[in-house]
């Protein structure tokens, strides 16, 4: 009997597939601006975008910032200065909200926790009305209990605050659950990882990438597929 009863899940690239996602979004968005797109300028993108995110987490700027900042890097890095960062953030916003790849196993795995008798949530860092829009177009809202989204919040995972709003709606919502009985399953040391163990949860590393736990974290569990997570819960 697995002493958990909710599982508290990651988004991007723990459920969602998120280098297809954002792949598919940036060659759509620039379509729609007129310039065709090479998988190196999607590999330079990506770099840009994570290093954004990251400063985020570590709350060195805003998320305006994030939001526009990484597409004003992009196109001074590519000389692209005919290309209006606010315009394509907002053609982006959009294609992204049409993205909704999954990642290999997660509709097993989350099908199976919730036929499993457990509680799922979601808990992602993002903008509210682009994960919602993912959330239906794949059906995984029809799966969780409730979604946790940082813009909503007015915090950002790793920070306590996230995982204490979080658990505030979880334990008014799940009557018999206590926080020894909950897990956190993310791909992100930074953010899912860190923040999880620094408000006392138990935490599960999808480590898919097979990255180096440079953190020195010490997680619970480390699978390398989702439905890994089976075995936990058994
Ligand atoms: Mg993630």
């Amino acid at each position: 009997m697995s002493k958990y009863k909710c599982l508290l899940w990651d988004l991007d690239d723990t459920l969602f597939d998120f280098k297809k996602c954002e792949h598919d979004g940036i060659v759509e968005s620039f379509r729609k601006h007129g310039k065709s797109v090479t998988e190196d300028v999607i590999s330079l993108y990506s770099k840009i975008n994570d290093s954004y995110w990251k400063r985020l987490e570590r709350q060195e700027i805003t998320r305006q910032e994030v939001l526009v900042g990484r597409f004003r890097s992009l196109f001074e890095t590519l000389m692209y200065y005919d290309m209006d960062a606010v315009a394509f953030q907002n053609t982006y916003h959009i294609e992204l909200g049409k993205q909704a790849t999954l990642m290999d196993g997660a509709w097993e795995a989350l099908s199976a926790s919730r036929d499993m008798g457990f509680c799922n949530y979601v808990i992602t860092n993002g903008v509210a009305q682009t994960q919602k829009n993912r959330m239906r177009l794949s059906h995984l809202d029809e799966l969780v209990d409730g979604v946790f989204i940082s813009e909503e919040l007015g915090v950002e995972k790793p920070s306590p605050v996230f995982f204490t709003k979080a658990l505030k709606t979880i334990e008014s919502e799940q009557k018999d659950i206590t926080r020894d009985q909950i897990l956190v399953v993310g791909d992100s040391l930074t953010s899912d990882m860190l923040g999880g163990y620094q408000s006392n949860l138990d935490i599960c590393w999808f480590n898919v990438r097979k990255r180096e736990n440079d953190l020195a974290l010490p997680v619970n569990y480390e699978i390398f597929h989702l439905m890994d997570i089976i075995t936990i819960l058994v």
